[in-house]
Formats: C-alpha cells, structure tokens, sequence
C-alpha cells in the first residue's frame, strides 16, 4: 500500500473504528511513512486535548428560557400588527400635512417675490457687484424661513414614519433552527 492515510482514515484509526484487515493495511503503511505516523499522532494529540476539555455544561432550564424567548417575540410579533394601522394612519397624516406645508411654501415665495429675486440675482454676470450683492440680500430676506423650517420638519416626519412602516410591515425572519 503506497498511498497515504486520507484524513477519515486517520480519524478512524484513532478511534479504533477499523476492522482488523484494514488496520493491518494501515500499520504496514505507517511503519514506511512517517508523514502519516505524524498526522496519526497530531490527532491523538487533538482528540486527547479535547476530551480532557470542560464541556460547557447547557444552562439549566434552557428549554424554558428558549419558550420564554420565543413567547417575547410572538408577542412582539402580535404588538407589531396592531402597531401597523396606528403608523399607517400617522404617516397619511403627516403626508397630507406636509403637502400643505409644500403648497403655503410654495404661495410664500411667491408672495415674497423669492423667484424673481433669484432670477434678478442670477442674472448678474458678477456675482460680486453691488447690484447682484443687494439681490442676494433682498432674496436672503424674502425667504420664508418659518414655512421652510416647518416644511422640513413635516418631511422629516414623514421619512420616519414611512421607514417605520416599513420596518413594520416587513416580515421578520425567524433565527431559531
Ligand atoms: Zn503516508
């Protein structure tokens, strides 16, 4: 036999799993092959190391504290689903609210004269003249500063409760085997 020990042989060998025949055929090979005689070795000395290793004994009441988990995360589960047209309704809400917020930010720049402002502005080739410096000024002043900050706000709003129904109305994947 000239071909070496495979690694299930090996482990075989060290278990003493092997039937008397084959073993021959093995130990004729290791007497010639002193690779396989330290493989041979270097697995005793591993199986060795871990028998002589503390086994981590499973908590006691496992089995309860999984039931226990499991109970939490259908009860999440159940929250969840009566959450889920509480978040729907707040973020029709906040829509509607924040396209008023769109239309009177749309009627104040028009009121204050927003847009023509920013087009005299930009019609100045020198952004830098006192001419273009007193548009930008004028347009600096015209803008609605309330309606823009109330505008954000409500989008804001409306991104965290959209994410947040769609976090709810993901399916969970459940990580238990
Ligand atoms: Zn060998």
């Amino acid at each position: 036999m000239d071909e070496h020990l495979t690694t299930p042989e090996i482990e075989q060998y060290g278990e003493k799993e092997l039937g008397d025949a084959r073993r021959a055929e093995l130990d004729q090979h290791l007497a010639a092959c002193p690779t396989c005689r330290a493989r041979v070795a270097r697995a005793n000395r591993m199986n060795a190391t871990l028998r002589a290793r503390p086994r981590a004994q499973p908590p006691r009441e496992l089995a309860a504290r999984i039931g226990a988990v499991v109970e939490t995360r259908v009860a999440q589960e159940q929250a969840r689903r009566t959450r889920v047209p509480f978040i729907a309704a707040a973020t029709f809400f906040a829509t509607l609210l924040a396209v008023w917020f769109c239309l009177e930010l749309d009627v104040a720049f028009r009121e204050n004269r927003v847009f023509d402002f920013w087009a005299l502005f930009t019609s100045y080739s020198d952004w830098f003249s006192t001419d273009s410096l007193d548009a930008l000024f004028a347009l600096l002043e015209a803008l609605p500063l309330s309606e823009i900050i109330l505008t954000l706000c409500a989008l804001m709003t409306v991104g965290v409760l959209a994410q947040q129904l769609i976090e709810s109305l993901r399916p969970r994947v459940w990580q238990f085997k």
